[in-house]
């Protein structure tokens, strides 16, 4: 099954269970727009070089699309458009003013040059240029692109159009209208949602211990997880006790000081390589082990299918926050929900980043840059308030403990009533 249609049958589960008439599902599954592009490219030894890439704008209800632009060799136009659909409910539930979107080009970037790579980037962004604007659709950086890019994105777009367009796409360097708290900011998310998910199950009895004595594990110590570990340490004063990227990962029963977490992150990141050759003396312990550890919370922030019908039975945790995209095979939800696993579903646990996206859009629209504490202060008003929301499908739908479910029925019940007030042109 392609990955479009798997992710349809998701949105379908939860559609049903809100009683959402057949043609609205209709309207809310196909994609708006989808354009692909076939782009000439000269290359440094003076070749011309074809290229294909995609970009496709799912939902608009709610107002422009956004989503990220990768570079990788696998990107298909399916690829594309299941992207762009979970942009539309991660947008929704966040609740930022936004549909769904996504883009890429089908080439592996480690075989460019610089110069190549800034001629693809260039030449890619004119071919879309028909379909994106600042109120429109505002691509990011997604696998394989980052803040250059961007750069080159926002000056191709504003040469094309003679002033410069700082609200074009999200995620560029600060020099020139990124945002204060975006690098932080999916990690700065995720620990908004361990704060709020401690404190649902504090509610429900399911969690008695006190913040310094909860122990979490946190899988992937990139962007995301390293930041997640961090805040969690030192914000909610909790025990990390494990961490874990590529390479292998590191245990501290007493737990890692957030000096500790943070050494080990700037060391992984100025010399590119992983936890476990940077290792000041901790103990070793596998990555497939950190994910069965005894332990109160788990992050999973690394990859997709992590977690599947072989080791979820072997899962301890009683909160999951889903860091990464899609660590959770669907069999192995099913697993983890028979255990009374409390799981954070990804749309809502890693939307931290493209919040923090969208005040960055706000701030270039208005050439206005706000303070980091604004930034943080807005964030974490955000983010709680669609956890509230979230909840509160959840008690209203009777769904147990399934905020996937419930998640997507707040999103759903978003676009869906957009779409209605709007109504049907002409
Ligand atoms: P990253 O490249 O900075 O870090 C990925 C980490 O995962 C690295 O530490 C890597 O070593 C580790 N890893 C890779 N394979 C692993 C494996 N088999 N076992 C254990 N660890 C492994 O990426 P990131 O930006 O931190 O993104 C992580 C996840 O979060 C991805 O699923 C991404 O789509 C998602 N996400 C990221 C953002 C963001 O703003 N960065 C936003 C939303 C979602």
């Amino acid at each position: 099954m392609g990955l479009y249609e798997n992710a349809v049958r998701q949105f379908t589960k939860a559609a049903k269970v809100m009683g959402l008439r057949e043609d609205m599902i209709d309207v809310l599954t196909k994609p708006k727009r989808e354009l692909t592009v076939n782009f000439p490219v000269r290359m440094d030894d003076g070749t011309i070089k074809v290229f294909t890439g995609h970009r496709v704008q799912h939902n608009i209800a709610r107002g422009p699309a956004k989503g990220g632009i990768r570079y990788h060799q696998d990107v298909s136009l399916d690829e594309v458009k299941a992207l762009s659909f979970w942009m539309t409910w991660k947008c929704a539930v966040a609740d930022i003013p936004y549909g769904g979107g996504k883009g890429g080009i089908t080439v592996n970037p480690k075989e460019l040059s610089d110069a190549e790579l800034e001629r693809l980037s260039r030449r890619f962004f004119s071919e879309i240029q028909i379909i994106i604007g600042e109120d429109k659709d505002i691509p990011a950086p997604d696998v394989n692109t980052n803040g250059q890019i961007m750069a080159w994105f926002m000056d191709t777009y504003s040469m094309n159009v003679g002033h410069t367009a700082l609200g074009i796409v999200t995620g560029k360097p600060l020099e020139i209208g990124g945002s204060k708290g975006r690098t932080e900011a999916t990690g700065r998310g995720v620990r908004i949602c361990v704060e709020e998910g401690v404190k649902y199950l504090r509610k429900n009895g399911k969690i008695t211990k006190d913040n310094k004595d909860l122990t979490v594990a946190v899988h992937g110590f990139g962007n995301v997880g390293s930041y997640a570990a961090m805040l969690t340490a030192e914000e909610l004063g909790m025990k990390v006790v494990a961490i874990a990227d590529s390479t292998g990962g590191l245990y501290k029963e007493e737990g890692f000081t957030p000096a500790e977490l943070s050494d080990l992150a700037e060391k992984t990141l100025a010399r590119k390589t992983g936890v476990a050759h940077v290792n000041p003396g901790f103990k070793t312990i596998t990555t497939e082990e950190l994910l069965e550890l005894d332990v109160d919370i788990l992050i999973p922030a690394a990859i997709e299918n992590v977690i599947t019908d072989k080791n979820a039975n072997n899962i301890k945790a009683t909160l999951i926050v889903e860091g990464a995209n899609g660590p959770i095979t669907p069999e192995a939800d099913e697993i983890l929900a028979s255990k009374g696993i409390f799981v954070v579903p990804d749309f809502l646990a890693n939307s931290g980043g493209v919040t923090v996206s969208y005040f960055e859009w706000v701030q270039g629209l208005q050439s206005y840059f706000w303070e980091l504490e604004d930034v943080r202060k807005a964030l974490h008003t955000k983010m709680t308030s669609a956890f509230n929301d979230v909840i509160s499908a959840l008690e209203k739908y009777d769904l147990g403990l399934d905020m996937r479910s419930a998640a997507y029925i707040v999103a759903i019940d978003r676009v869906a009533t957009a779409t209605r007030l709007r109504g049907i042109y002409p």
